[in-house]
């Protein structure tokens, strides 16, 4: 296992829903389905390209590099509490800095800027935008979820 556990993680593919819940933790978390890699070898060359700390469950391919998390749990949550266990930290981010959809940058929609029919007005909420896919964030109830979720973590 490495010593550095603060990421940027690479998510082998059976990890989707604990990439989504790294990023609203604050992490650039990328997930090896989004990026269109599945092979063993093209995982292993993105996480050292891009020097992300590959997280898989898979032992043999956490074997095949130094900078591995290899975890043993299927359940979310469990995955999280067992990332906690080896020094990642997990608590919510308090300002979003990366898409919980697609882990793309987010910036800060300024006020009186026009939002998408789905999301509430800048008079209403501080709201965040993706800069990749343009997926607009507010601290909405599905924010509270995640928040009131992590605290249990
Ligand atoms: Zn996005």
């Amino acid at each position: 296992m490495s010593e550095r556990t603060d990421g940027p993680f690479l998510l082998d593919v059976m990890c989707g829903k604990l990439a989504t819940m790294l990023r609203f933790c604050g992490y650039d978390a990328a997930y090896a389905r989004d990026r269109g890699v599945q092979d063993d070898d093209a995982l292993l060359e993105l996480s050292c390209t891009e020097n992300r700390t590959l997280v898989t469950r898979d032992v043999a391919l956490a074997d095949r590099t130094d900078d591995a998390v290899c975890l043993t749990e299927r359940d979310t949550d469990d995955q999280l509490r067992e990332l906690a266990a080896k020094g990642v930290e997990i608590s919510l981010d308090p300002e979003p800095d990366h898409c919980g959809d697609c882990n793309g940058p987010v910036e800060s929609v300024e006020p009186g800027e026009p939002t998408p029919d789905y999301a509430p007005s800048t008079e209403a909420f501080d709201i965040w935008r993706c800069r990749e896919c343009g997926q607009h964030f507010w601290k909405g109830s599905h924010w509270t979820a995640v928040r009131d979720r992590l605290a249990r973590i």
